[in-house]
C-alpha cells in the first residue's frame, strides 16, 4: 500500500531531491484532494452539525503562552540514543518492545516484564535506565550500547523579530489558540455556556523518531474542537440522538483484567458510569459516526479509556479513539475531559478574568464574606504598598478569607501574598464578616471537554481499510466513499477517434460545469489498463463513450469494485454522478432504475 501511495503520488517524502527529512510528508494530486475531502467531511459532520466556532490561529507561539499551558516544561519524551550512530529513539518505546518480547517468550524474566508493562508510563528517566539494563535493551538495528534516558522536548523553538530574542515556538497543538481567545468567544456567543469552537490547522512536533509513514510525523494537521460548558453541568443537549450507538468500548477496568473490547451502547455506558458524563460519551458517539461515514471499517475501531498512569492530573476522564491497521492499534484521536486546567491556566498566567457568568433561573441566598480593609491604618502601615495590599485583600479567594478571618479572631498573625512575597496582617487591618446575600448568578471557569483528531492517522487507516487487490493480486484497489474519492468519475472515449473524443469532452465539460472532479482520458489503450489505473487510486465511477453513444447518445457508468455497469443518456450523467457522491443515490438504486450491460 506504501508503494502505491508514494507511486501515484499520494504523498512523497519532502524534499526527497534532497534525501528528505524524517517525519516530513508532501501531499500529492490524489492525497492533497482525499485530505480536502476527509477535512471537509470533518467540518460538516462536527462544525456545521454543532453551530460550532471555528477559527483559524496563528502557528507561532509566544513562550509566556506554551509556559502557561504547561508545554515548555512538560511536552517532552524520554529519549535514548546509539553511543555509535547516533540514532534517537523513544526510551519507553524500546523498554516497552522489550518487555512485551520478554512476556511473549515466556522465560525467567516473563513475570517481571509482565509487572513492569504497565507501569513504563510512570517511570522517571533513572527508572526507564535501570529496566533497560535489567533487560539488556540495545539500540534496534546496531546492536549498540544505548545512552542515558533524558526528557527531550518535542515543539520546534523559534524566535520572533529581527532584534531577536523574543522566543517563539510553533505549536505542538492547536489547541492553545483556541484558550487564549477564549474570552472573546464567549462574548462572540452572547455569553452563554456551553459552546464548541473548533480549528483545522498544522501541529508541529519534533517527534523523536518518526515512523509508519503519516502516523507518526513532525508537521501534521490536527482538527480540535473545545466544548466548554459549567463544570458542574456535563450534560449534553443531543446526547439522544447517540445514546443508543454501541461502539466497542475498552474501558480501564476491562483493560487490567486483561479482556477484550466490547460493545456497549453510549446511553448504558454514562448510565453505569464507565464513560464520566454525557458530553465525553456524546463526541464519543459522533466519532464513531463520522468513522462509519469516511469509510472506516468500525469492526475495526476502539475507544480506549485512559488507565490512570496516562492522564493528565487534571483530567477527569479520556478516551482514545483507536483503529487497527497494519501497525496495530493507533491512536487517531483522543476524547479528554479536561476540567478547569486550561482556563484556570491562562487566566492565572495573563492575569485577565476568564470566568464566565451564569444566571440562576431563581435568585439564592448565599453565604458571603464581606472584606473591609481598615485603610486608615495599612496606610500608615505600608505606605506606598497600601494600594497593593488592599487590592490583594479584596481579591483573595473565599478559602484563603475564611482562614485569616478565624486567625485575627484569635488574635493571631495572618500571612497574606502579595505577588513573590508575603505581608503579615494583624488584627484591626481588616475586617471579615460572615453574612447573607441575594445573588443572581456566579461566575466560574469553565471546563473543556477536548477532542483533538489528527487528520492523516485518520488517512492513513482508511487507506490501510480501504485498500485490496484483485486479479490473483495483479491490481489494486482503493475502495473509497465516493465522498472521499479523489476523483469522483473519469471519462473514457473507448477508442482514439474524433467523433468519441468529442463526446467525451461534452461529458468532461459539463462535468466541471456541476464541480466534480474528474479525468479525462482519450488515449484510446485498453479500456481495462484504464479502468486499472483508475482503480489503483480509487476512482469510483467510469464513463466510456463508445460507438452506441454516438447513435443515442447513452454511455457506460462502471462501478468501481462490483466492475458491474448500467447504460444511461449522457445528459444524466452530472446529475447522477453528484447524487452518487452526495449519497443521495446508492449504486443498488441505481442499478435496480437503470439497464445493466454487463
Ligand atoms: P495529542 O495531542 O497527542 O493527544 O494528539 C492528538 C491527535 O493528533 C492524535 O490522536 C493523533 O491523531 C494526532 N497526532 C499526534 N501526534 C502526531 C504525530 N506525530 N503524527 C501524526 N499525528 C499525530
Amino acid at each position: 500500500m506504501q508503494n502505491v501511495l508514494e507511486r501515484r503520488m499520494f504523498i512523497t517524502p519532502s524534499f526527497k531531491i534532497y534525501g528528505g527529512v524524517a517525519g516530513f510528508f508532501d501531499y500529492g494530486p490524489p492525497g492533497c484532494a482525499v485530505k480536502q475531502n476527509v477535512t471537509q467531511l470533518w467540518r460538516d459532520h462536527f462544525v456545521v452539525e454543532e453551530n460550532m466556532l471555528e477559527v483559524e490561529c496563528c502557528s507561532v507561539t509566544p513562550e509566556v503562552a506554551l509556559r502557561a499551558s504547561g508545554h515548555v516544561e512538560r511536552f517532552t519524551d524520554f529519549m535514548v540514543r546509539d553511543v555509535k550512530t547516533g540514532e534517537s529513539y523513544r526510551a519507553d518505546h524500546l523498554l516497552e518492545d522489550a518487555l512485551r518480547a520478554a512476556v511473549r517468550d515466556a522465560g525467567q524474566a516473563a513475570d517481571t516484564a509482565r509487572d513492569l508493562l504497565p507501569r513504563v508510563g510512570d517511570m522517571g528517566t533513572a527508572e526507564i535506565d535501570s529496566a533497560l539494563n535489567q533487560f539488556g535493551v540495545k539500540a534496534p538495528g546496531t546492536g549498540n550500547d544505548l545512552t542515558h534516558t533524558w526528557a527531550f522536548n518535542l515543539m520546534f523553538k523559534t524566535q520572533v523579530g529581527t532584534r531577536g530574542a523574543k522566543e517563539a515556538y510553533l505549536r505542538p497543538e492547536t489547541a492553545q489558540g483556541i484558550f487564549s481567545n477564549f474570552k472573546e468567544l464567549l462574548y462572540y456567543n452572547g455569553s452563554k455556556l456551553p459552546f464548541a469552537a473548533a480549528q483545522v490547522g498544522t501541529s508541529y512536533r519534533n517527534e523523536i523518531s518518526p515512523r509508519g509513514s503519516l502516523l507518526r510525523v513532525r508537521e501534521f494537521t490536527q482538527a480540535e474542537i473545545e466544548h466548554f460548558c459549567n463544570p458542574n453541568d456535563k450534560r449534553h443537549p443531543k446526547f439522544d440522538s447517540v445514546s443508543n450507538v454501541e461502539p466497542l468500548l475498552y474501558d480501564r477496568a476491562t483493560q487490567l483484567a486483561g479482556l477484550p473490547a466490547a460493545s456497549v451502547t453510549l446511553g448504558a455506558a454514562v448510565k453505569i458510569g464507565t464513560i464520566a458524563n454525557q458530553t465525553l460519551a456524546y463526541y464519543i458517539g459522533r466519532t464513531y459516526l463520522f468513522a462509519q461515514s469516511i469509510g472506516l471499517d468500525v469492526g475495526r475501531v476502539r475507544f480506549r479509556q485512559h488507565l490512570a498512569n496516562e492522564m493528565a492530573h487534571y483530567a477527569t476522564d479520556c478516551w482514545d479513539f483507536e483503529v487497527q491497521c497494519a501497525h496495530g492499534w493507533v491512536e487517531c484521536a483522543g476524547i479528554a475531559d479536561r476540567s478547569t486546567y486550561d482556563i484556570d491556566a491562562h487566566a492565572t498566567s495573563s492575569k485577565v478574568d476568564m470566568r464566565a457568568y451564569e444566571q440562576f433561573p431563581e435568585p439564592r441566598n448565599v453565604d458571603v464574606l464581606t472584606i473591609v480593609p481598615n485603610k486608615k491604618i495599612l496606610g500608615k502601615v505600608f505606605t506606598k504598598h497600601a494600594q497593593a495590599v488592599i487590592n490583594a485583600l479584596n481579591t483573595m479567594s473565599e478559602c484563603d478569607a475564611v482562614e485569616m478571618a478565624g486567625k485575627l479572631r484569635a488574635g493571631l498573625v495572618a500571612r497574606l501574598a502579595l505577588d513573590d512575597r508575603h505581608v503579615d496582617v494583624h488584627p484591626g487591618f481588616v475586617t471579615i464578616d460572615a453574612g447573607k446575600k441575594l445573588v443572581h448568578g456566579a461566575r466560574f471557569a469553565p471546563a473543556v471537554i477536548e477532542p483533538s483528531f489528527g487528520i492523516g492517522r485518520i488517512m492513513y487507516c482508511m487507506f490501510d481499510h480501504c485498500f485490496y487487490t484483485r486479479d490473483d493480486g495483479q491490481r489494486t484497489v482503493f475502495a473509497f466513499r465516493p465522498s472521499v474519492a479523489p476523483v469522483k468519475c473519469a471519462v473514457f472515449s473507448l477508442v482514439n477517434t474524433h467523433a468519441l473524443n468529442e463526446r467525451a469532452q461534452l461529458v468532461a465539460a459539463s462535468l466541471t460545469k456541476t464541480r466534480l472532479v474528474h479525468a479525462l482520458d482519450t488515449s484510446g489503450i485498453s479500456i481495462g489498463k484504464r479502468y486499472a489505473r483508475t482503480d489503483e487510486i480509487g476512482v469510483p465511477f467510469g464513463i466510456t463513450i463508445d460507438h452506441t453513444s454516438l447513435q443515442d447518445g447513452t454511455v457506460t457508468l462502471r462501478e468501481r469494485d462490483s466492475t458491474a455497469q448500467i447504460r444511461l443518456h449522457m445528459d444524466e450523467v452530472p446529475t447522477v454522478v453528484k447524487a452518487l457522491v452526495d449519497g443521495d443515490l446508492s449504486w443498488t438504486q441505481l442499478q435496480a432504475q437503470g439497464v445493466s450491460s454487463g
